[in-house]
């Protein structure tokens, strides 16, 4: 608003009456005064806004009436020096302060002072607004841009801005970063309103930690990030984590009953490498993932080489994505899984492999455990279950007659069960492919199916419906009782390679072995030994009574075509004297 062009006119020749009524009809409030302060007119508007009459004004001081005690003396300064010196800068700028109403409330407003002459009197006259609701907004505006709305605390946004000010007054701080360990299964299991609460109870638990200059924000969904004053030594560090820890495990619900929550804390104090919020933020969430990677109920501190690994993780990653695309780098090889009474050939296992152009060979372990975090596990997995499909459907029409067809194991990750179309997209494969289900077994780690056990137990036994095989990948390394397992709806064991090692040892191992192919067999599972790399291990399996093998002894996984010897029967194995 500019304001000249519309008072010019009014101090010029028009009438009293016409006047008045032109500043009565503008919207916002005029308030003229005299050399001495007092109040000379004062529209409609003026009294809307401040709640007096006019007629009750007029001839009284301003600054008594309409502006807060404290800052009297300023308003009365300010008009005295600018009468005595004419100093122009209050005068056509718009400025915001505080008004006073007739009830006493005060309010901000916005002001623009304009000098008028009449009749050789020198007036000024306030023209100002109510910004009250504007003032209103912009608290959303940020409320909502800076606070979490939950827990009241500040969001992410606020928290790098916290971060952002404490570097520009070069302030030294730590921060922590609080992730709450399965939170996602606490909320299937309770509800979403329980949750809430004790994400509130949480956000007050941890506040209590809080040092005049700390600061506390909710930055994820069950993610609390603490910034502490100062760099703090080890030993004080791991004081603060024990007792935030502590916090996050005595965790009760607004009803009082206690719940067992457990949280990964990731610390990184600000150094010299960070130049802006985000690095160091980074930093502290790498340090959480470690945390959560070992386990959670932890706490870990950020070390650089932690950076270089995730460095390397994200090229994994933008390769494979771009791999998948491509789909010339990756192939799959195939295992050969032997009958240990026959020798026979009696399945394969598909092992993904990538060839990449630059960096050559990059073995499985470089990338399945990158694949599963960023969850493009999922479509790799598809891609390969495709492709032995394929394979598979090719090998069965060139078997000799007679021969029992082969099966084919494909490795299922826990991520691709977490997808709701899992199920649907094995069906449409094996559709698309003509393979019968029963030829296809799906491999599953033991720890993959412990960690989840009530839901892994429904989509399996979803699974297991399509007819398709379901096997336990890894057996021996994870938790799982023998008793346990008969709830699982599977048919195979495979007997990880640490116990085929170990069996040499001790007449003990070999017994436990023998337990485990007694109870397999009593629960209708068949079982297959992995890793078997001598004569010796497969004759001692064998005498186990283990149904089938697989290792190096009889072969590595090859490439399709070596694995197309192998389905036409010439198996080297056979030939072997030791065999
Ligand atoms: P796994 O499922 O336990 O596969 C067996 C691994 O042991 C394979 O390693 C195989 O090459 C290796 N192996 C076989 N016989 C012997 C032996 O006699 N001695 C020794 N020392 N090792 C043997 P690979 O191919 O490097 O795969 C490693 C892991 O990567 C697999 O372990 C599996 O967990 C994962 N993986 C491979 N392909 C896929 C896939 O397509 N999908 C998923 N989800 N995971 C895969
Ligand atoms: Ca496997
Ligand atoms: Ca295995």
């Amino acid at each position: 608003m500019t304001d000249d062009h519309m008072l010019a006119p009014v101090s010029a020749a028009l009438t009293d009456a016409t006047k008045a009524a032109i500043l009565d009809s503008i919207l916002d409030g005029l308030v003229t005064i005299d050399e001495s302060g007092a109040i000379v007119d004062f529209n409609s508007t003026a009294e809307a806004i401040f709640g007096h009459e006019r007629s009750v004004v007029i001839g009284r001081s301003v600054e008594e009436l309409l502006v807060p005690p404290e800052l009297r003396p300023a308003h009365v300064d300010g008009l005295r020096r600018y009468l005595m010196e004419g100093s122009p800068h209050i005068i056509g700028r718009r400025t915001e302060t505080e008004a006073v109403r007739a009830d006493g409330q005060r309010f901000p407003i916005e002001i623009t002072l304009i000098e008028t002459d009449r009749e050789g009197r020198r007036l000024f006259t306030g023209v100002l607004r109510d910004i009250s609701d504007r003032r209103q907004l912009e608290r959303d505006l940020i409320n909502i841009a800076y606070f979490d709305p939950l827990t009241g605390l500040a969001n992410r946004a606020l928290l790098l801005r916290y971060i952002t000010d404490a570097m520009e007054a070069s302030r030294a701080y730590t921060l922590a970063v609080i992730d709450i360990d399965r939170f996602f299964n606490i909320r299937n299991s309770f509800g979403h309103v329980f949750a809430e609460e004790l994400l509130q109870g949480l956000a007050q638990g941890l506040a209590m930690h809080l040092g005049p200059a700390d600061r506390l924000a909710r930055i994820g969904n069950q993610v609390f990030a603490l910034m502490f004053d100062g760099v703090l030594p080890t030993d004080a560090v791991e004081r603060r984590m024990e007792a935030l820890s502590a916090t996050v495990r005595s965790a009760i619900t607004r009803s009082g009953s206690p719940v067992f929550l457990t949280a990964s804390i990731g610390v990184a104090p600000v150094s010299e490498q960070h130049e802006h919020a985000d690095d160091i933020l980074r930093d502290a969430e790498i340090a959480t993932s470690k945390a959560k990677d070992g386990g959670g109920n932890r706490f870990v501190c950020f070390t650089s080489a932690m950076h270089s690994r995730l460095i390397d993780q994200v090229r994994i990653e933008h390769n494979l994505r771009q791999a998948l695309e491509c789909e010339d780098q990756l192939w799959v090889a195939y295992q050969p899984i032997v009958e240990l009474v026959t020798g026979h050939l009696a399945g394969f296992e598909a092992l993904v492999r990538w060839q990449h152009p630059e960096r050559g060979n990059i073995p499985p372990s470089d990338f399945i455990t990158i694949a599963e975090e960023t969850g493009l596990i999922v479509s790799l997995g598809k891609w390969v279950l495709e492709r032995a499909c394929r394979q598979l459907m090719e090998w069965q029409d060139i078997r000799e007659p007679g021969w029992a067809p082969l099966f084919m194991s494909v490795n299922l990750s826990p991520r691709q069960l977490d997808e709701s179309c899992c199920i649907d997209e094995v069906r449409a494969i094996l559709k698309r492919t003509g393979v019968e289900p029963t030829w296809l077994k799906m491999e599953i780690t033991e720890s993959a199916v412990m960690n989840k056990a009530e839901e892994s137990i429904v989509l399996l036994q979803e699974l297991k419906r399509l007819g398709v095989r379901l096997s336990i990948d890894d057996f021996g390394t994870g938790y799982s009782s023998l008793s346990y397992l008969h709830k699982f709806p599977v048919d195979s064991l495979k007997v990880d390679r640490s116990f085929v090692i170990a069996l040499h040892q001790s007449e003990e191992n070999r017994a436990i072995v023998r337990i485990i192919v007694d109870l397999a067999r009593l629960l209708g599972f068949d079982v297959v030994a992995e890793g078997i790399e001598t004569a010796a291990d497969a004759n001692l399996l064998r005498a186990l009574a283990c149904d089938y093998g697989q290792g190096y002894f009889y072969s590595k996984p090859v490439t399709p075509k070596a694995a197309e010897a192998l389905v036409r029967g010439r198996l080297p194995w056979l030939d072997r004297s030791d065999y």
